[in-house]
């Protein structure tokens, strides 16, 4: 990853939970890298094996339906995952999907 011209990268985090990468340049823009997970234990439920949603109990029609809540890992329906925040005690520094259980916690 080489940067050039005026797009500097001032700020960079990795976090290891989920293997990505965040960069800050000089313009303050953030950067998503992801990265393969291969190998690496999260405490994300395997999409696979998730055929109903965690909150609603609503059947995945299919594996686009499915999403992970970041903050609790398990897997929801669009749905009940229409909330975005910030979760920097996860290293999220950009507003990252959670499901609404999360969302009640938290507010
Ligand atoms: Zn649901
Ligand atoms: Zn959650």
């Amino acid at each position: 990853m080489k940067s050039s011209g005026n797009s500097k990268i001032t700020a960079l985090y990795f976090t290891k939970e989920n293997q990505k990468l965040y960069s800050c340049d000089l313009a303050k823009n953030v950067f998503l890298w992801e990265l393969p997970s291969k190998g690496i234990k999260s405490h994300f439920s395997p999409k696979k094996q998730a055929y109903v949603c965690y909150l609603c109990l609503s059947k995945f029609k299919s594996k686009r339906k499915k999403h992970h809540c970041k903050r609790c890992g398990q897997i929801v329906c669009p749905n009940c995952s229409q909330n975005r925040l910030i979760l920097p005690n996860l290293h999220y520094f950009i507003p990252v999907r959670i499901c609404d259980q999360c969302s009640r916690i938290l507010k």
